[in-house]
């Protein structure tokens, strides 16, 4: 028999993916009465918190140390200490090391799912945060003072009043629908594939780029001398690519990506993404924020996701640490995130439609900017604070 609860808390936050629950863990400071509302039928697994691999920069590696969060992680994340860039065709290729720049490494490299149960643990222990779990928003109606929302629970539908709403919940984010926030969708045309693999060569804590009309195709160090693969292919050959035998794709992942880590032994098993990139026009409503892939869902290649998202979270964080909530703060957030958010989606949506386009402009344009990196230090100075995640002004030291 379904049963009604009323409740009423200062911030719902709808998405206990990797970004909602980093923004709970963000708020423990901020004294104000949180509850974090996922939808996932297996309370510790939303869909996020699966095999891939996610490079984190440096940035992001500090953050989540200082949130309590690094030290629940079941495997310690493996440095990347080189990047090497490379282009079908170029003779070029770059390889930026993180010593030169005065850096032990770029940032590392977790699996989302140790990520996500991290996570989730340092959620379990928040006083200020409540997560309910499973429960889904079916409907999300703003009034004058903030936002009424229903959830469907296995108990029933329970009734939830928020001064603040924080859309985390992903690309089809149904609290962007009900604020009235428009997206623009553009589809790469191209689909992931994403997999281990060993070679002959273990990883050495360098991570490989290499791109090609076809799409790009990366490898992520591992700790156990494994790689993490992404390999993009143009979604009318996905569904024979997605056929092959183990062996088959791993000649074919070698076709891709040159022998640079010698021969490729061993593939695992492969998941697959569609690979679309959907942008919110705003950030925020009256009594509304959005952050993480409900505000923008960008091509992986640029390993970008996450990491913007998580200073999305440490953004909204900071705000409410600083001024409390108000009825400005949904709009203080958009425009400090602005920046970030503008810089960020640039260079992820140039890279990935740079490296998409086999046209030779396009390929000279990657061996000029590939060349440029290698002899100008001031641009490659600049590209390796981006990557480490120091884009964008404002510290988060005060929440941190
Ligand atoms: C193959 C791949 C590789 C990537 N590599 C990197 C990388 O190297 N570095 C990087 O920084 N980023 C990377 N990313 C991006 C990164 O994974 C995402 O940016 C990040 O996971 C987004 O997290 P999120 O919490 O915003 O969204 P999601 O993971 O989509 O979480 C949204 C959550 O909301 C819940 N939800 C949805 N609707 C409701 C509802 N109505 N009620 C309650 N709950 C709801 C869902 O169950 C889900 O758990 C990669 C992405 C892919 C696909």
């Amino acid at each position: 028999m379904a049963s009604e609860v009323s409740e009423n808390v200062d911030i719902a936050i709808v998405g206990g993916g990797l970004v909602g629950s980093s923004l709970a863990c963000a708020l423990e400071r901020a004294g104000l009465s949180v509850v974090l509302i996922e939808a996932a039928e297996t309370p510790e697994i939303p869909p996020g918190f699966d095999q891939r691999k996610l490079a984190l920069a440096q940035r992001s590696i500090d953050a989540l140390a200082r949130l309590g969060v690094l030290p629940l992680l079941q495997a310690p994340p493996t440095a990347i200490r080189r990047i090497h860039v490379s282009r079908t065709g170029d003779f070029g290729r770059t390889l930026l090391d993180a010593a030169e720049f005065g850096h032990p490494a770029f940032g590392a490299v977790v699996l989302a799912q140790d990520l996500g149960l991290a996570l989730a643990k340092r959620v379990s222990r928040l006083q200020q945060t409540r997560r309910i779990c499973p429960a889904r928003v079916s409907a999300c109606h703003f009034v004058a003072e903030g936002a009424r929302l229903t959830l469907a629970t296995a108990e029933g539908k329970k009734h939830l009043s928020a001064r603040l709403v924080v859309a985390a919940d992903g690309t089809d984010s149904c609290i962007r629908k009900a604020a009235g926030i428009a997206t623009h969708t553009h589809d790469y045309g191209q689909t992931l594939f994403v997999s281990s693999l060993m070679a002959d060569q273990i990883s050495d804590g360098t991570a490989y780029e290499r791109f090609s009309g076809q799409g790009p195709v990366a490898l992520l160090p591992m700790a156990d001398g494994a790689y993490g693969a992404i390999c993009a292919v143009s979604t009318a050959d996905a569904s024979g690519i997605a056929k092959l035998e183990d062996a088959a794709y791993a000649d074919y992942f070698q076709s891709r990506f040159g022998w640079r880590v010698g021969k490729i032994r061993e593939t695992g098993k492969r998941t697959i993404y569609p690979l679309k990139r959907v942008l919110a026009e705003r950030l925020h409503a009256p009594h509304a924020v959005l952050m993480g892939n409900a505000a923008q869902t960008i091509h992986p290649i640029g390993a970008q996701g996450f990491n913007l998202g998580l200073r999305d979270a440490l953004g909204l964080a900071l705000i409410l640490v600083a001024e409390g909530l108000s009825a400005a703060t949904a709009e203080a957030y958009a425009e400090s995130r602005q920046e970030d958010r503008s810089r960020t989606l640039a260079f992820s949506d140039g890279l990935a439609r740079m490296t998409a386009n086999p046209g030779m402009p396009a390929h000279l344009l990657r061996s000029m900017a590939l060349g440029a990196l290698g002899a100008a230090p001031a641009l490659a100075a600049g590209l390796v604070s981006g990557a480490m995640g120091y884009r964008g002004t404002g510290s988060f030291e005060e929440v941190l």
